[in-house]
């Protein structure tokens, strides 16, 4: 320490301290550890070589790829967080951000299969199961060979998700499902799927419990595959359940724990939207700067107009903050610490990022912008969902102020 700072109170030093563990956490902000670095820049290189390739043709054909959400497996990418005795990566929700932003700016409808197999349907087992139901129900998971899904939102409700009309019962040692779940990303690939149902309605809320599903699965069906403005390589369909029955082992968590779950889940899964978002971002920033060097137009490249310019920059501003927060985020709930309000703040400055930046590269490309020649429209038509899913930007305003006035209050 610098000597003139010897000689001062206790409390002084405390706060000091306090202060240079902070300096710490704030410098993994400015630059990841060596890990996260060596671990980006694998991402990074799959991404280019394996994804960005294909990603338009997975889009046009609406395929799912099978063979590269295997070979992710490989590098540890489907369990970031699994223990590895469970058959996962070991690693930290900093590096599943770090992984899912190169996977999603390769490709951002792989990037979607990945988030939802970590966050939605591996993240809550792992927190919320037995240890029967981890071996069970994550480790076949974690190879990309099987992937799962996440069945919360209804027909009738998506952001009031405390209104689900699924019930199960009980009957013998069995539970019997009956509802329709809207929208489930993975459906039509997924092995299991984890879903919301009430078992006491006049609960509300509170009477939601949360089971485990193996797909397919007599009583459940698939509804159409939607055809959807973007992220189309990935599968979003319903999927039906008629006197659907599973054991009674199948409930994860307590009784009535079931909305619980799934808004712990969500705040967890927003780290991965937000990662999502950025990739996409990065993608089209990436997209502009290179088309505005190589486009000339009055005899110079684009890129020497101001005009353009400010364009870079203001994605270069936008993605960078998202960024820094969507790592606050993950760096907070790697700490253990309280991050709901971050998680929405990440997703939404990512996702807004991500729906300003793919406009304006759009607009820095001209007429090559609007055609599938380029990769610019993709990324436009796939940033929109990320303002959409896992909360829309409406509910993380929601979230970000309701954290906000209590901390205000206290
Ligand atoms: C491609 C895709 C994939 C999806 N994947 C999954 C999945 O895997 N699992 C799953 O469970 N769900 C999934 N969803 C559902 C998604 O989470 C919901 O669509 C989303 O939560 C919004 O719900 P909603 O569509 O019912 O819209 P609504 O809730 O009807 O909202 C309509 C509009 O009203 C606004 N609004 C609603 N309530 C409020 C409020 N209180 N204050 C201010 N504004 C409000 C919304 O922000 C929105 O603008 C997916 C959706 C899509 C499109």
């Amino acid at each position: 320490f610098p000597k003139k700072l010897l000689g001062r109170p206790e409390g002084e030093w405390r706060a000091l301290h306090l202060c240079l563990r902070s300096c710490r956490g704030l410098s993994q902000l400015a630059e990841l550890p060596e890990m996260h670095q060596i671990l980006r820049q694998t991402c990074r290189d799959y991404a280019e070589r394996e994804l960005t390739p294909i990603a338009a043709k997975l889009d046009k054909e609406h395929v799912y790829p099978t063979k590269q959400i295997q070979e992710l497996g490989a590098l540890g990418v489907m369990a970031m967080e699994v223990p590895e005795e469970l058959g996962g990566a070991g690693m930290d929700y900093l590096a599943y951000s770090v992984a899912m932003e190169e996977i999603s700016r390769g490709c951002a409808s792989t990037g979607v299969v990945v988030s939802v197999n970590n966050s939605l349907y591996i993240g809550p087992i792992l927190k919320f199961g037995s240890e029967e139901q981890k071996q069970q129900w994550i480790t076949p998971f974690t190879s990309g060979e099987q992937v799962g899904c996440f069945a919360l939102s209804e027909p009738g409700n998506g952001s009031d998700a405390g209104a689900a009309s699924t019930t199960a019962y009980q009957e013998g040692d069995e539970w019997v499902l009956n509802g329709t779940k809207a929208w489930i990303t993975n459906s039509w690939d997924a092995s299991a799927t984890i879903v919301f149902a009430t078992t006491d309605k006049k609960l509300k809320h509170k009477g939601i419990s949360a089971f485990l599903v193996p797909m397919p699965h007599p009583g459940l069906s698939l509804g159409k595959k939607e055809d959807k403005l973007g992220i189309k390589a990935s599968s979003t369909a319903n999927i039906i359940m008629e006197d659907c029955r599973i054991p009674l082992s199948n409930m994860l968590g307590p009784r009535g724990a079931g909305f619980k779950i799934a808004m712990q889940t969500l705040d967890s899964g927003r780290i991965g939207i937000a990662s999502q978002a950025l990739g996409i971002a990065q993608a089209s920033l990436d997209c502009a700067a290179d088309y505005a060097q190589k486009r000339n137009a009055f005899g110079a490249p684009i890129s020497k107009l101001q005009a353009i310019q400010f364009k870079l920059a203001d994605m270069a501003v936008a993605i960078e903050s998202a960024r820094l927060l969507t790592w606050k985020a993950a760096i907070l709930r790697d700490s253990k610490k309280p991050f709901t309000k971050e998680a929405a703040m990440a997703k939404l400055a990512a996702s807004e990022a991500a729906t300003s930046c793919s406009h304006q590269a759009i607009q820095v490309l001209g007429g090559m912008g609007y055609v599938s020649d380029m990769p610019a429209e993709r990324h436009y038509r796939d940033a929109r969902i990320t303002e959409i899913y896992e909360g829309t930007s409406e509910i993380q305003r929601l979230v970000i102020a309701g954290q906000l006035l209590k901390e205000y209050q206290s």
